[in-house]
């Protein structure tokens, strides 16, 4: 069990915790989680409305950044889920969500996603889902892009630089992520191509599945487990595992965590966790040319810091310098790393807070740029739909396809 009596109760916390700036409820905050996590461990049988408050965490790490003590609150809540699943139930937030993520993390469940989600792109089918869908689902379809291309992952693909003569090209395995792979399939094109801009050989491994971080947060150990040894194997031949969705980042990095000491699994987990690199520090690493030439006058964007890239792999800058080496102009929004409210499945199960932290984050995207760049689809997904929501018109896409645009597309 991870050890939360560290807390020092200084409250350095609080003003990092989106659900405290919500409802300024000392409940709702890190070190009000942490005060009832300690008090059910030494034996007190916790309300309804205590296990509401600890299950509420978005699990955005903000306040793990800037706890002077490391505090690992929002590692120990996904525990509490875990151990305690008849509470969260009761509390009348998980079950449904298990049953989804169970269904999406199958390779047919996926199929059936991404069928359902190329179908609800056509305009009648567009509004009646706009009419019938319980309204998380409804406001994030909103989000979807309009037009739907091919997953990667239906072939072994390799980059141009496969036949070019001569060089030792360090080989990278592509990963494409669940939601990334059936949703913006586009990124996953994108992200071959700037990988193959800086000399990569990309190999997009057939066997890869979802990283398993949607399982493991709503409590399902043991699938996740499964994903885990299936992408260790499936990506045991390249140098590097290149991943362009912060939150399967973050996982993979962890994915020694998930195994037991004493599990087969637990060191090549490990081994497979020092070649996980995310994109942007991949391309800043390598160093993507510089554009000399600003795309266009109106090319302002700015950046929403997704938390497991920001909070749970410290990345900021790499995509900030990536952008302006791109020739945009990037205009900082305030609080950019504060969670947007999408958190992998917490529309489905908290869609209230989820809501307010939504049209929070549109409000904060200045008038004056024509998008934002992020890196999780889930992030996406969110900001779209809360820029459509309040009736704005700026464009929201990874950082990856601002990128592209810059050095492939015809913005120039
Ligand atoms: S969790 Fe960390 S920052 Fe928050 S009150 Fe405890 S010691 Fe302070
Ligand atoms: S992980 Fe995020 S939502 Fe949860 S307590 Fe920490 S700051 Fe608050």
């Amino acid at each position: 069990m991870i050890d939360t009596s560290v807390c020092v109760h200084c409250g350095l916390c609080l003003p990092a915790c989106p659900t405290y700036q919500e409802t300024g409820m000392e409940s709702s905050s890190p070190r009000g989680r942490v005060f009832l996590l300690e008090a059910i461990a030494k034996g007190a049988e916790p309300s309804l409305e205590s296990v509401r408050q600890i299950d509420e965490c978005l699990d955005c790490r903000a306040c793990e950044e800037v706890c002077p003590a490391h505090v690992p609150v929002g590692h120990r809540v996904d525990q509490f889920r875990r151990d305690h699943p008849q509470w969260i139930r009761q509390s009348g937030s998980g079950m449904r969500e298990q049953r989804v993520v169970r269904w999406l993390t199958t390779p047919l469940g996926l199929h059936g996603f991404h069928w359902a989600v190329r179908m609800s792109q056509g305009p009648r089918l567009r509004r009646l889902s706009q009419r019938w869908l319980p309204l998380p689902l409804k406001s994030l379809s909103r989000g979807l892009p309009k037009t739907m291309p091919r997953q990667l992952g239906r072939a072994r693909w390799r980059s141009k630089a496969v036949s070019e003569p001569g060089g030792n090209r360090l080989v990278v395995g592509l990963f494409l992520g669940c939601v990334m792979d059936a949703v913006f399939a586009t990124t996953n094109h994108h992200t071959a191509d700037l990988l193959s801009d800086v000399g990569c050989i990309v190999e997009v491994p057939m066997s890869q599945r979802c990283c398993g971080a949607l399982s493991f947060h709503s409590g399902d150990i043991e699938q996740a487990r499964r994903l885990a040894v299936a992408n260790i194997k499936a990506f045991e031949s390249v140098a590097e595992v290149v991943v362009n969705a912060a939150g399967c980042g973050a996982f993979f990095k962890e994915y020694a965590e998930i195994f037991a000491e004493s599990s087969p699994w637990q060191a090549p987990a490990k081994a497979l966790a020092a070649r996980v690199v995310d994109v942007h520090q991949f391309l800043d690493d390598h160093r993507l040319p510089n554009l000399d030439q600003r795309p266009l006058p109106e090319a302002r964007l700015t950046i929403h810091d997704a938390c497991h890239l920001a909070h749970a792999q410290g990345i900021r800058q790499p995509l900030r310098d990536l952008l302006l080496r791109a020739g945009y102009q990037v205009i900082e929004m305030p609080e950019a790393d504060r969670c947007c409210g999408s958190a992998g499945t917490y529309n489905l199960s908290h869609p209230a807070m989820a809501h307010r932290l939504k049209q929070k984050k549109a409000a904060d995207v200045p008038q004056e740029v024509s998008g934002v760049a992020t890196s999780n689809p889930g992030c996406m997904l969110q900001i779209q739909a809360g820029l459509q929501d309040a009736g704005r018109l700026q464009r929201v896409a990874h950082t990856v396809d601002w990128l592209w645009e810059a050095y492939h597309g015809n913005s120039r």
